[in-house]
């Protein structure tokens, strides 16, 4: 017997992570790399004073202002309004998932998802005792539609992750998809469309909030770390059937939200336009980067993040290593032999251009 009396299916194993490396152009964690203006920083810092004289008491477990505001704040990207009752926030979107398997998945339940995609969403299961699928997606990192709906039909999932955009291709879906699988997993299941990248789509691309309607069985989960240049707030928030966020209340942990977080949530929505400002740029800036990329050659995944996977290299550890060398840190990660690189600041991405033709000339 080994110390620690760990469970024996998490002996050995690494924890998730990026590699947080202090390098000088960082684009391997799809942050956003404009942060809040002094202005909005000041509002935050007063929101946390005012916050700050009620400490004795425990946060608003319910979280009602703040699950208002983000239904408001959807409402504008959907066709139909998001009530607060059909809103629920959790300390990243990344608690919103482990809520919801803890909910809905479980041992005897399984969750299923189509590789490549969130590597986070095996371990969330495993945590949970849940038994996990993983599909595939198709060459192009669609959803080969025939192909899944027989996976779904024959593995009866009880929760169906389809991020999209997914990570890390960027790939979004379209939203007879995700209404065809919706439909097919019917009552049994929930059907949990990830919206962490959702802000930076395409023109033309729609939101699964607008099926929301239609779907009672539909969960879309959003976060205000990517688009909201709010990383470090830890602040996803789901969009469901009323019954589906009532049900996340029976897992959550007792005041889950500090009322910190609930009160620099609330001063960041106030500040969304703000914000959000740079979403635009970022997307133009991974458009003319796709560009740029298959100018050169390289494979790009179509993109509707503030991401591009792109490749191949026979070697791409080498090509990773190298960009590190000229201060650029990339993520390894997606099928072997294609990178990752997040959408930074004009400049960042020159360095990056800049590094990348000299490191795949020094390879060649
Ligand atoms: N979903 C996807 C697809 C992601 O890529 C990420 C973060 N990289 C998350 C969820 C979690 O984000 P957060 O917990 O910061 O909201």
């Amino acid at each position: 017997m080994s110390f620690p009396p760990l469970r024996e299916e998490l002996r050995g194993i690494e924890p998730y992570g990026a590699p947080q490396i202090d390098v000088p152009v960082c684009l391997n964690t799809n942050e956003n790399p404009y942060g809040p203006s002094a202005a909005c920083a000041d509002d935050i810092a007063a929101s946390v004073r005012e916050a700050a004289t009620s400490l004795h008491r425990y946060p608003d477990r319910e979280h009602v202002a703040l699950r208002t505001a983000l239904a408001s704040y959807l409402s504008a990207d959907t066709v139909a309004p998001v009530s607060t009752e059909q809103v629920w926030a959790a300390n990243g979107s990344n608690e919103i998932m482990l809520q919801l398997l803890q909910a809905f998945g479980g041992p005897g339940r399984t969750a299923l998802s189509f590789a490549p995609t969130y590597s986070m969403y095996p371990e969330y299961a495993r945590d949970t005792h849940t038994r996990w699928v993983a599909g595939r997606r198709s060459d192009d990192f669609g959803l080969d539609l025939d192909a899944a709906r027989d996976l779904v039909a024959a593995e009866k999932p009880h929760v169906v992750f389809l991020p999209s955009p997914n990570n890390p291709t960027g790939t979004a879906l379209e939203p007879a998809a995700i209404a065809a699988l919706c439909e097919l997993v019917g009552e049994r299941g929930i059907v949990v469309v990830d919206e962490a990248y959702g802000e930076f789509r395409r023109a033309g691309t729609p939101s699964a909030l607008d099926l929301l309607p239609q779907h009672r069985n539909l969960v879309v989960t959003r976060t205000m770390s990517k688009a909201f240049a709010a990383a470090g707030l830890r602040l996803g928030y789901l969009a469901a059937d009323p019954a589906i966020a009532d049900a996340v209340r029976v897992v959550r942990l007792p005041y889950h939200l500090s009322s910190i977080t609930q009160a620099v949530a609330l001063a960041a929505l106030r500040h969304a336009p703000e914000l959000l400002a740079r979403v635009d740029d970022l997307r133009a800036e991974r458009d003319s980067l796709v560009a740029w990329l298959r100018e050169r050659g390289h494979r790009v995944a179509d993109s509707d993040a503030n991401f591009c996977l792109f490749g191949t290299f026979s070697d791409r550890h080498a090509v990773w290593e190298g960009l590190l060398e000229h201060g650029v840190l990339v993520r390894e990660t997606g099928p072997d032999g294609w990178l990752r690189v997040s959408i930074g600041t004009p400049a960042e991405m020159s360095t990056f251009k800049d590094a990348l033709e000299r490191v795949t000339k020094e390879i060649a």
